[in-house]
């Protein structure tokens, strides 16, 4: 008879589900991914920075990076006046949410991806697990596998104590049109990664691909975050929306209240350069993203295991989330080929993984500092003030290769 192959229930269809499932059925495992939303997942034009390490977990998990997006040719800084502060070669590609979206789902088996599955409870009894979903079935596996996000139920299920922190910030985004920019925005930002850094508050720039991977001139979009602080309070009053309704977290973007947006655009006429106020003016629909992170002391929990967004949140200074959720992903399977004894290879899992998340998490704080919240230590605050200068921030936000410093 031949040996049954092990099962793995992944919950969560975006980035770190599908890397698991990828690698997990590359080393003999059969995996089911269940995410909960009943659509096709869409990124609201999110731009992704990308990284070495990512390149080799889409390269090594068969998603590949064809037509992955957009390169570069170097980053610089502008002031108010449009006029360069610091300029750094940095050939570097820019893709999006919605690529990798699309790159990693062609990588598994329609019949084993299942939408509108809401996982709510799982039962361990040593040797498996039994996956409860809101629908009220159940699934049968050797391992669960929390790719579920930020806030991440399977976490919540196995360590409720641990609970994302307001970071004291959060950004304006939002994805402009190529085609509706203005030729002195296309000519002298649009190409390139681009800064402008007024006091607390940091405006970041790049090309994307438009609607549908378009990577043709004239038909791309240029990503544009706005970080601001705001103290939990202020959050709270913005989690309004435009009918009244308080939010915990954040607001749907069509329910972001108008005078919110109104004084987001007064506030922009006032201190944006015109190339960066022109990107601004023409966002079709801004949306709010409020800065949490966390670390976990453990990232796995008898044979659940924690994975992506769900097992550390860094603050998106260095762009580092989805190579974070690839080489997760990639470490768990090997883990588990490399051990007969399934709890062993978990214990190597977290052995391997959870230190570097807290190091990733450790890392986006530092950057964070330049924005000047929450300043507790001495080396926040020399850190803060290094950030000052925007040739730091050109050699410190969204770099290669900034684990190498770690090692
Ligand atoms: C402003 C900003 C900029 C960023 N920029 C970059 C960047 O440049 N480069 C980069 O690499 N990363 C970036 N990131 C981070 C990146 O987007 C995330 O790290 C990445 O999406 C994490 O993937 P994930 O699969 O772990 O979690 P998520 O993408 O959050 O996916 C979790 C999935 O689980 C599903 N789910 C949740 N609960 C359940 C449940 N109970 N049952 C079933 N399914 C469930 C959700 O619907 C969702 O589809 C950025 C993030 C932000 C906020």
């Amino acid at each position: 008879m031949p040996r049954k192959s092990k099962r793995a229930v992944i919950i969560g269809g975006s980035m770190s589900g599908l890397f698991s499932a990828a690698f997990l059925r590359q080393i003999g495992w059969s995996v089911d991914v269940y995410e909960r939303s009943p659509v096709e997942l869409e990124g609201r034009g999110a731009g992704i920075t990308t990284h070495p390490e990512l390149m080799e977990a889409l390269a090594a998990s068969g998603a590949g990076t064809h037509d992955l997006g957009i390169e570069v040719p170097k980053r610089f800084a502008i002031d108010r006046q449009g006029r360069i502060t610091g300029e750094r070669p940095l050939r570097q590609i820019l893709t999006s949410w919605d690529r990798l979206q699309r790159l990693l789902r062609e990588t598994i088996d329609p019949a084993h991806y299942h939408l509108g599955r809401t996982f709510t409870r799982v039962e361990q009894n040593g040797g498996g697990v039994r996956v409860h979903f809101a629908d009220g079935g159940t699934e049968n596996a050797e391992i669960l596998v929390g790719g579920d996000g930020i806030r991440s139920s399977v976490r919540g299920a196995v360590a409720p104590e641990i609970q994302p922190q307001y970071a004291g910030y959060y950004i304006w985004r939002g994805a402009p049109n190529e085609a509706e920019l203005a030729p002195k925005t296309l000519k002298e930002i649009f190409p390139y990664f681009v800064f402008y850094l007024p006091p607390r508050q940091e405006v970041i720039t790049y090309p994307i691909a438009g609607f549908n991977n378009d990577l043709r001139p004239g038909h791309r979009r240029y990503n544009f975050i706005w970080y601001r602080v705001a103290d939990a309070a202020q959050l709270r009053e913005m989690n309004v929306d435009e009918n009244g309704v308080q939010h915990e977290f954040s607001v749907p973007p069509p329910l972001i209240r108008r005078e919110l947006k109104a004084q987001m655009l007064a506030d922009a006429r006032d201190i944006m350069p015109e190339v960066m106020l022109d990107c601004v003016m023409k966002i079709p629909q801004p949306f709010i993203t409020p800065i949490y992170d966390f670390t976990a002391p453990a990232i796995v929990f008898g044979r659940v295991a924690i994975v992506g967004d769900a097992a550390a949140n860094a603050r998106p200074h260095m762009g580092f989330g989805v190579a974070k959720a690839g080489g997760d992903a990639q470490a768990l399977a090997r883990a588990l080929r490399d051990h007969d004894d399934i709890d062993a290879a978990l214990k190597a899992y977290n052995a391997e993984r959870q230190p570097i998340g807290n190091i990733i998490v450790n890392h986006s704080r530092k950057l964070g500092t330049h924005l000047g919240v929450n300043l507790r230590t001495e080396e926040d605050r020399r850190m803060h003030a290094l950030l000052q200068s925007d040739e730091a921030m050109l050699d410190w936000i969204a770099v290669p290769n900034f684990l190498d410093a770690y090692k």
